[in-house]
């Protein structure tokens, strides 16, 4: 699933690409004919992203809300120019194209025309979302309030977007790990300063996620990255939600290392499938409530 940091990059992909143009837009699978011509040809003015949805905001408050889910895809491209743009290829429900660049829009859960009214209710029902951190809104201490009175557990609150916004299946298992958090623990058993800890570390590697296009937790990766950014030598923003190529090999501490030593102590990583996704954790580091 995309997590928060993919879909932040998209929008900036997106605004980069099609901001303060008049972009077509079309239905070549035919499900979303009616917007597509609501949106033809009106200017887009900005594209943003909360948690896991996007909004593109066009003229006359006139606003696009995408979520992706699971295995949503919008694909931006560059092209040569205009009539050199391929045709779309498998079921593209949405497609913009400008002078430029040429998006098409795959797979989404959702995919409707919403007022500026809608927007508010849809950001107000999110949890704080790390990305936005220092922005009214997104104080941690919202969260707090919400795993206080949970009794499902810490891992499960995780990726409830109620709870917290953008954070995806592999934040969440790298996250619990890195503070050595007992994944089964109730969210209101987890004590104010460990949540803290989550929430700041949160803060400090999802912008890494976005400016590198891939989730980055192994510390070692994480000190280049940050090494990397502070010389100014991290990369460009690239193309689409499928992410271009990877600066570091994909590494993790406990995800899809089910039955390989744990890099800390050296016991078998565990999976168990939790909130309809698959969590691995480490039995014998993660204590910690
Ligand atoms: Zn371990």
């Amino acid at each position: 699933m995309p997590e928060g940091h993919t879909l932040h990059r998209l929008a900036a992909t997106l605004e980069g690409a099609f901001a303060g143009s008049r972009p077509q837009a079309s239905s070549p699978q035919g499900r979303f004919v009616e917007g597509a011509r609501r949106l033809d040809g009106l200017r887009l003015e900005r594209v943003d992203s909360w948690g896991k949805h996007l909004f593109l905001t066009y003229a006359e408050d006139v606003i696009l809300n995408v979520h992706l889910g699971l295995i949503g895809r919008f694909d931006v491209t560059a092209h040569a120019g205009p009539g050199q743009v391929d045709p779309p290829v498998g079921a593209v429900r949405l497609r913009l194209v400008n002078d430029t660049h040429v998006a098409d829009l795959r797979g989404a859960t959702r995919v409707e025309i919403v007022t500026p009214e809608e927007v508010d209710a849809t950001v107000g029902r999110l949890g704080p979302d790390p990305l936005r951190a220092g922005t009214p809104g997104n104080e941690p201490e919202r969260a707090m309030l919400r795993l206080a009175r949970s009794r499902r557990t810490i891992a499960e609150c995780l990726m409830d977007q109620s709870v917290l916004a953008g954070v995806g299946n592999v934040y969440r298992c790298e996250i619990l790990f890195r503070h050595r958090v007992d994944p089964f623990r109730p969210g209101g058993e987890i004590r104010p300063a460990t949540f803290r800890a989550v929430w700041e570390d949160l803060v400090a590697l999802l912008p890494l996620g976005v400016a590198f296009g891939q989730i980055l937790t192994m510390e070692h990766q994480v000190a280049d990255a940050v090494d990397l950014l502070s010389q100014g030598r991290g990369p460009a923003v690239t193309q689409g939600s499928g992410g271009g190529r990877s600066a570091f090999p994909r590494e993790y501490y406990v995800y899809q290392r089910a039955g390989q030593p744990c890099h800390v102590c050296g016991s078998r990583v565990r999976t168990q499938v939790l909130s309809g996704r698959n969590l691995f954790w480490c039995g014998r580091c993660q204590r910690r409530r």
